[in-house]
């Protein structure tokens, strides 16, 4: 069992912009998710650090997940990808981030897509 990743590194000085579902095309930036979107199953933000969107289906898992990350052998979101058994399903995790004057900044934004909800 385990999903995809697909891991997007932007440019130091890119900002994630606006980002589309890929199945329907309509706006899922981690702070302004579509209603009208079904294909976005989870979200999660580094810097904010925890799930912003959990789809029903998948609550069960988030919480055994974040029962396995507690136990420190992985992070959530990866312990998340581990117990999904899906094949209409991949995680979309966008990197942004880079150097300045206070130091390193960033964080990934993960989004779990699934083609079939
Ligand atoms: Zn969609």
């Amino acid at each position: 069992m385990s999903i995809r990743k697909v891991r997007i590194k932007l440019l130091e000085d890119q900002k994630l912009g606006v980002l589309y579902c890929p199945v329907c095309g309509v706006v899922i930036h981690s702070k302004d998710i579509s209603p009208a979107c079904k294909h976005v199953v989870f979200s999660y933000i580094d810097l904010v650090g925890d799930f912003d969107t959990i789809a029903p289906k998948l609550r069960a898992v988030v919480n055994k997940a974040h029962k396995i990350a507690e136990q420190g052998e992985t992070d959530v979101v990866d312990a998340v990808l581990n117990l999904i058994d899906s094949e209409t399903m991949f995680c979309l995790e966008v990197v942004e981030g880079g150097e300045a004057a206070g130091g390193p900044y960033g964080g990934s934004v993960y989004l779990g897509i699934d083609f079939s909800p």
